[in-house]
C-alpha cells in the first residue's frame, strides 16, 4: 500500500483541527504502551462524484466502542455520536475519491506504568484517501505464517487493540520478505485463524467455510457482510474451525475486510488454489460487495451512509 498523505482536517481532543495540528507529545501512554483501540472504514465516492457512500458505519462504530471496552476507555461519545463526528469530518474534507477513515481511541495521559484505569482517553479520527489495499483482480499468493494470531486470553483478539498489532507485523513481514503478498496466520490451537489484516473464507464443494468468532480472529465486518450475502444468494455457509491442509485442497480461497475488500487468492504455500484464477463464487460475492459500495443495489443501501459534499 503506497504511503498516503492525511486530509487536511483531523478530529483531535474533542475538535475538528487541521491536520499538522493533531499531535501528541512522545510520553503518551499509548504510543509507549500500544493502549490504543481502532477502526478502519472506507468511504466511496459516488458515481455522480457528488458524495461518500461511508460503508457500514454504525457497525464500525459499534465495534470501535467494544473494543473501547477492553482498554476501559471512557469517552464523552457513544457509538453514534462518533459516527457522527465521522460524517462531520468527510463533509469537512470534502474528498472527491475513495477515503478511508481511521478513528482512534487510545489513553493519552502521561503516565508511567502499564495499565488502563484512572489515564484519560481521547479520540482521535483522520482520512486518507485509499484504493486497493490488496489486489481484487489478480489473485495473490500467501504463505501459512510461523507467527501464531495473538490469542484472546493474552490480547483482545476480536477488537482492533493497537499493540496486538505487532503481531500482525510480524507476519505480515515475514510472507513479503519470502516473497509473497500476505500471511495467514494460525492461532495457538494451530487452526486457521485469519490474514495479517483480513479475514479469510474458502470454498470446498460449493460450501463457503470461514473460521469461527472463537478462533482468535477479528469480528470482521466484510466477513460478517459476506454471510449475509452468501445466505441471501443461496450459498451455503459454514462458521467453523479450518484446518491447514483444507488451504491446500480447496477450491477458492479469498481475504476479506474493509482494505482488502474481496481479495482472491491464486496460491498458498506454494499450493496452487483451484486453477490458480478467481473462483466463481469468489467472483459472484465480488460482484456484489463492489455493487452494493458503489450504491447500485437498492436491496443494501441502508449499508451506506450517504455524505453529500457540498
Ligand atoms: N482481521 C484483521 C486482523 C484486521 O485488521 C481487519 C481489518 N479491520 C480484518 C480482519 C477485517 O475486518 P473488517 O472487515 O471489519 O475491516
Amino acid at each position: 500500500m503506497p504511503r498516503s498523505e492525511l486530509l487536511p482536517y483531523a478530529f483531535f481532543e474533542g475538535q475538528i483541527v487541521p491536520s499538522d495540528q493533531a499531535k501528541v507529545s512522545i510520553a503518551t501512554h499509548a504510543l509507549q504502551y500500544g493502549t490504543g483501540v481502532f477502526g478502519g472504514i472506507r468511504g466511496y465516492l459516488t458515481a455522480d462524484g457528488q458524495a461518500i457512500n461511508v460503508f457500514r458505519l454504525p457497525d464500525h462504530t459499534r465495534r470501535l466502542m467494544q473494543s473501547a471496552r477492553f482498554i476501559r476507555a471512557t469517552l464523552p461519545y457513544d457509538a453514534d455520536g462518533v459516527a457522527q463526528i465521522i460524517v462531520e469530518l468527510i463533509k469537512r474534507n470534502a474528498p472527491r475519491f475513495d477515503v478511508y477513515i481511521r478513528p482512534f481511541i487510545y489513553k493519552a495521559d502521561l503516565e508511567l506504568g502499564p495499565k488502563l484505569r484512572g489515564i484519560r482517553d481521547e479520540l482521535a479520527i483522520y482520512l486518507i484517501p485509499l484504493q486497493e489495499y490488496l489486489p481484487v483482480t489478480k489473485p495473490i499468493r500467501v504463505m501459512v505464517s510461523s507467527w501464531r494470531r495473538v490469542e484472546d486470553n493474552i490480547i483482545p483478539s476480536r477488537g482492533k487493540v493497537s499493540g496486538a498489532y505487532v503481531n500482525s507485523a510480524l507476519a505480515h513481514d515475514q510472507a513479503e520478505e519470502a516473497g509473497f503478498d500476505d500471511a495467514i496466520m494460525l492461532n495457538a490451537e494451530g487452526k486457521v485463524a485469519e490474514a495479517s489484516g483480513a479475514n479469510i473464507f474458502i470454498v470446498r464443494n460449493g460450501t463457503l467455510i470461514t473460521s469461527p468468532i472463537t478462533a482468535d480472529i477479528l469480528e470482521g465486518i466484510t466477513r460478517r457482510t459476506i454471510i449475509q450475502y452468501a445466505h441471501d444468494l443461496g450459498i451455503p455457509v459454514e462458521e467453523r474451525e479450518i484446518d491447514r491442509t483444507e488451504l491446500y485442497i480447496c477450491d477458492e480461497i479469498f481475504l476479506c475486510g474493509t482494505g482488502a475488500q474481496i481479495s482472491p487468492v491464486g496460491v498458498v504455500d506454494g499450493r496452487t488454489v483451484g486453477n490458480g484464477e478467481i473462483g466463481p463464487i469468489t467472483k459472484r460475492l465480488q460482484e456484489l460487495f463492489f455493487a452494493v459500495v458503489r450504491g447500485e443495489e437498492p436491496r443494501y443501501q441502508h449499508f451506506l451512509t450517504r455524505v453529500p459534499l457540498e
